[in-house]
């Protein structure tokens, strides 16, 4: 079988071809994702993944990008990972960029000679869900590590030379963190220094454990321009060299893109035109909003 249920992917890999050499998320406990809470981890056998990889090349041998499914295919082993990007290199002669989802802990299990590595047979990108770098608000999403865990996770998939896609959640810290979130996750980021940074703001589905929360007043969604003055706060806080930053996701209300820090006064003017104006007619309406 080629995919086992819903298949995600970063809005960034919508051209590439989805490789599901694994099934699900290896953490799977995150409090706002519902995204895997259907499937048990596991990771696809040496036989199934050649015939993923032999159906692939047979419908489309001109590819040019794939992305390696589900939600923590680098926790795979490195030799198969490296057994895999070189059949496909060796197969699709077209094909320029291998995609990954990782998570914190399956990249701090790996040595940074295996992420060299993984660079070296092709790997290209790294998809790394920081959502906050708050403490107290990692701990009760139950993200499974700590800020500084997470720190040491992206700056060890950029210091292999992989190129790094880290992403963020607005409004993941509620009403009463809102502020603490934007400072800690500015703090964070900057620290990881990723070449990409999208932002999403928080939805959650009926099923995911935070609506519990909401449904008992304890955690309280933002509204529109709660969320943009969160996301103004932590782009003003922000340190980076040279990072690509997108607010693309259907889930903000507010579509933002600029290169950091070049860009970074016009997007704070821009933003406190919508904030100031409360340009209601500039954001996405709340129908439009997906995941
Ligand atoms: S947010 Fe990422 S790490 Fe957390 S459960 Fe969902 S897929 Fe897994």
């Amino acid at each position: 079988m080629l995919y086992e249920g819903k298949i995600y992917r970063p809005p960034s890999e919508a051209k590439s071809i989805i490789l599901q050499i694994t099934v699900g998320c290896q953490h799977n406990a995150c409090t706002f994702c519902t995204m895997y809470k259907d499937k048990s981890f596991r990771i696809k056998s040496r036989a199934e993944i050649e015939d993923i990889i032999a159906t692939t090349v047979a419908q489309d041998s001109d590819a040019e990008r794939i992305f390696l499914a589900d939600g923590d295919a680098i926790a795979v082993d490195t030799l198969l990972l490296i057994e895999i990007l070189d059949q496909l290199y060796a197969k699709l002669p077209r094909l320029k960029r291998v995609g990954i989802y990782g998570g914190p802990k399956d990249i701090l299990a790996k040595s940074s000679k295996e992420l060299a590595d993984l660079k070296a047979h092709g790997l290209t990108m790294v998809y790394l869900g920081v959502e906050s770098g708050n403490e107290e608000i990692l701990a009760s999403v139950c993200k499974g590590v700590t800020a500084e865990q997470m720190i040491a996770a992206g700056q060890k998939v950029k210091a292999s030379g992989l190129i790094l896609s880290c992403t963020i959640i607005i409004g993941l810290g509620g009403k009463v963190l809102s502020h603490e979130h934007a400072l800690a996750t500015a703090r964070v980021i900057s620290s990881i220094d990723p070449h990409y940074l999208g932002a999403l703001t928080l939805m959650v589905e009926p099923l995911a454990p935070l609506t519990k929360a909401i449904e008992r007043g304890t955690f309280q969604l933002l509204t529109p321009f709660e969320a943009l003055t969160e996301i103004r706060t932590l782009l003003e806080q922000l340190r980076v060299t040279h990072c690509v930053f997108r607010s693309n996701h259907a889930s903000n209300y507010l579509p933002l893109r600029a290169t950091l820090p070049d860009d970074r006064d016009e997007l704070l003017k821009s933003l406190d035109n919508v904030i100031e104006n409360h340009a209601i007619e500039q954001l996405r309406p709340e129908g439009w909003r997906g995941l």
